[in-house]
């Protein structure tokens, strides 16, 4: 067994550690591999390994990587911060969306969303411990971008996407609080499924709270050489 093959197997043990320890299942939670910076051979390798979910942060790198890999059934995350020029790539080449947090985004995307595909799943990214340097939208502003962008064709609103500062692990409670107090504002309440939270160092804490689905990078893949974020 390879390195990344036993990285993904601890990865998950850790996941249905945390999941019992929380009195939750451990298929309540996905695992989505968060492969920025790393070669397309390296995701190649994790694929081969069962995984199917991949998350990516920087538009032309990503779309680099998904021509690459094209033979393969991937299913293309992007969790990094939405610039409004770059959305018809988005709509076009990926299945999920995270970093939504402004109704513009999600009109674009959703009109941009080719006929031929499937709805594109949405996260509303929050800033839910109101970081300045952070995106994401403000918690006051979530009931309404829920009602719009539920509303748009082309989307499925799965949830939330929130990252914390580091150790501020009562932002995950928070975060999973609002995901609940908000699903009653949804158009199709059963799309709110997903609450996007925790990273490598912070798996445990996010599981505890309700996560969903972890992006994990580091665990998985090592350092990353360069970071651009
Ligand atoms: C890079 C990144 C991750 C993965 O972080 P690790 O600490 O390497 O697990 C998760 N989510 C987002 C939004 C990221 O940018």
């Amino acid at each position: 067994m390879n390195e990344l093959h036993r990285a993904r197997r601890e990865v998950l043990e850790h996941i249905q550690k945390a999941c019992e320890q929380a009195n939750r299942s451990a298929d309540e939670v996905q695992l989505l591999a968060v492969s920025k910076t790393h070669p397309s051979q390296a995701i190649e390798q994790l694929y081969q390994s069962g995984q199917r979910a991949f998350g990516e942060n920087y538009l032309q790198e990503a779309l680099d990587k998904i021509e690459a890999l094209k033979a393969l059934e991937i299913e293309w995350h992007f969790i990094g911060h939405v610039q409004r020029n770059k959305t018809k790539h988005l709509a076009e080449k990926f299945a999920w969306v995270h970093g939504v947090d402004r109704l513009i985004i999600a009109q674009r995307l959703s009109q941009q969303r080719p006929a031929g595909l499937a709805a594109l799943n949405i996260c509303l990214q929050v800033n839910i411990d109101q970081q300045d340097s952070k995106d994401g939208c403000a918690v006051a502003d979530v009931v309404d971008l829920v009602r719009e962008i539920s509303a748009l064709p082309n989307l499925r609103l799965r949830g939330i996407m929130v990252i914390p500062a580091p150790h501020n692990h009562q932002a995950f409670n928070a975060a999973a609080e609002l995901f609940q107090q908000v699903k009653t504002e949804h158009v199709h309440a059963q799309d709110w499924d997903t609450l996007s939270m925790g990273m490598s160092a912070d798996l445990q804490a996010a599981i505890t709270a309700g996560s969903t689905m972890v992006r994990i990078g580091t665990a998985l893949f090592g350092q990353r050489s360069y970071d651009l974020s």
